[in-house]
């Protein structure tokens, strides 16, 4: 292994996780430095969906600057605090700028080839006894409107060039409640995507930090990293509540605070936090599939005779508020999709934040000027999905010193080419 064997990862989400993972596979020596305790961040109570087909990035073509003040409305899916928007322009701005068919299409590839070995790599943790749910029950994208959601469809179709397979056309009404009879008849129109599989995000947290353990990977939680230690070009090493830790190489994969742990030092990684909101619910009759109820925005996953239902995506800054308001749409729109819930209340609210750079993809780099240091985030609304993938890809560049070609796309020198705006770093709260 170039450069040294000890690594320490920061960050026990699943982009760290899964990197620890990997790298403990190729031979290092690793230890996870996590806050709270490891998958209690973005990585805990998300849909758990592995949707690589699902590869388009969020800043889509055709947003306009006047478009964007619409998502200053508490009830936007895609939703920009007003009170923050100060703090956000420079990232909005450089969000905007991804808005165009070339940015699109220039993510969607790369989000497809990073994504698509997705499958493999399960299957082989798989093979390597790591324990899991796991559910290979297909997805199925629904809407009460046939015509937009053939639209969806259209819009998925570059990704047969990848090697996935999507239906012909869309099923409607009977044929539709037959394949999925938990849908309501508020739902007309469908079309699955049967590569699709799922996890329950709990249980691969749980199952990924415990197969790095048995490689010898340490894990050290409620170890806030607090500091870094530098000389000259080296990262020697990182303060943290537990005490100082060295080692050859640092991995930095703090999900939403990777911004601010990096600003310490003078690295600027443009990510912000979108946040999003699950809960449980018991429907009367479980999906037979995950289900994206594309006109609400709203991802609802079976686990066992549960379901968990997840959406929105606001921009409000690093803070794990649960607002009221929003959380009852959702909850609004997924009720009228489904037949009864067997309870009408809802159960685990949950909020977690999303890491975002503005062109929608992740970082997985070397942060220059540093010659030892890497970061790991930005997996916006995929991390479940991109988790191993990055994780096998970033370990291979660490351990053997030569960028994979599948990780051109996500250097983060690619936003360099934008003034470095001067803003104030959120650790939470405010
Ligand atoms: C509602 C919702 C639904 C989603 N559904 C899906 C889905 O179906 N499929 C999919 O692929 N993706 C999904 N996602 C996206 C996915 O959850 C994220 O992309 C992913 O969890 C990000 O993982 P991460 O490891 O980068 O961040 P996190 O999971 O947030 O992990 C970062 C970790 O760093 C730790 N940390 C922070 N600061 C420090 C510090 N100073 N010192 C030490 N540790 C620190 C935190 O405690 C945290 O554990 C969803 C997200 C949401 C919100």
């Amino acid at each position: 292994m170039s450069g040294g064997r000890r690594v320490l990862v920061v960050g026990g989400g699943v982009a760290g996780l899964c990197t620890a993972y990997y790298l403990a596979k190729r031979g290092a020596e690793v230890t996870v430095v996590e806050s709270n305790r490891v998958g209690s961040g973005a990585s805990a109570g998300n849909g758990g969906w592995l949707c690589p087909a699902q590869a388009g990035p969020l800043p889509e073509p055709g947003l306009t600057l006047m478009g964007m003040r619409a998502l200053l409305n508490r009830d936007s899916a895609l939703y920009l605090n007003p009170s923050k928007l100060r703090n956000l322009a420079p990232w909005l701005l450089r969000f905007w700028s991804y808005c165009n068919p070339r940015a699109y299409r220039h993510g969607l590839t790369s989000m497809a080839r990073l994504g698509g070995r997705v499958f493999e790599l399960v299957e082989g943790m798989v093979d390597d006894g790591v324990e899991f749910d796991l559910y290979r029950q297909g997805m199925l994208i629904a809407s009460h409107d046939p015509v937009a959601l053939r639209a969806e469809l259209a819009k998925l179709r570059p990704m047969e060039e990848f090697g996935y397979e999507l239906p012909a056309d869309l099923v409607s009404d009977e044929e539709l409640w037959e394949l999925e009879p938990a849908l309501s008849d508020n739902v007309h129109a469908g079309f699955l995507i049967n590569q699709h599989w799922h996890v329950r995000p709990e249980s691969f947290n749980r199952g990924i930090a415990a197969a790095a353990r048995a490689l010898g990977v340490e894990v050290l939680e409620g170890a806030e990293v607090v500091d870094f230690q530098a000389s000259g070009p080296r990262v020697r090493s990182i303060r943290t509540a537990a005490g100082d830790l060295e080692g050859d190489k640092v991995v930095v994969a703090a999900g939403s605070w990777t911004p601010a742990l990096l600003a310490q030092l003078g690295v600027d990684v443009p990510v912000q936090a979108g946040k999003g909101y699950s809960f449980m619910v018991s429907p009367s009759v479980v999906p037979r599939h995950a289900v994206l109820l594309a006109d609400v925005h709203v991802g609802c996953t079976p686990f066992g005779d549960q379901m968990r239902i997840g959406g929105t995506m606001e921009f409000s800054g690093v803070n794990l508020h649960l607002d009221r308001h929003r959380i009852d749409q959702t909850i609004a729109g997924a009720r009228a999709s489904f037949r009864e819930w067997m309870r009408p209340e809802v159960e685990s609210e949950w909020a977690g934040m999303r890491p975002i750079a503005p062109d929608g993809l992740p970082v997985l780099d070397r942060a220059a000027p540093y010659e030892n240091l890497y970061v790991a985030t930005g997996y916006s609304m995929q991390g479940m999905t991109l988790g191993p993938p990055a994780g096998d890809a970033i370990a291979e560049f660490i351990t053997t010193g030569r960028r994979p070609s599948v990780l051109e796309p996500f250097t983060l020198d690619r936003f360099s080419r934008f003034p470095r705006p001067r803003r104030r770093y959120e650790r939470d709260g405010s």
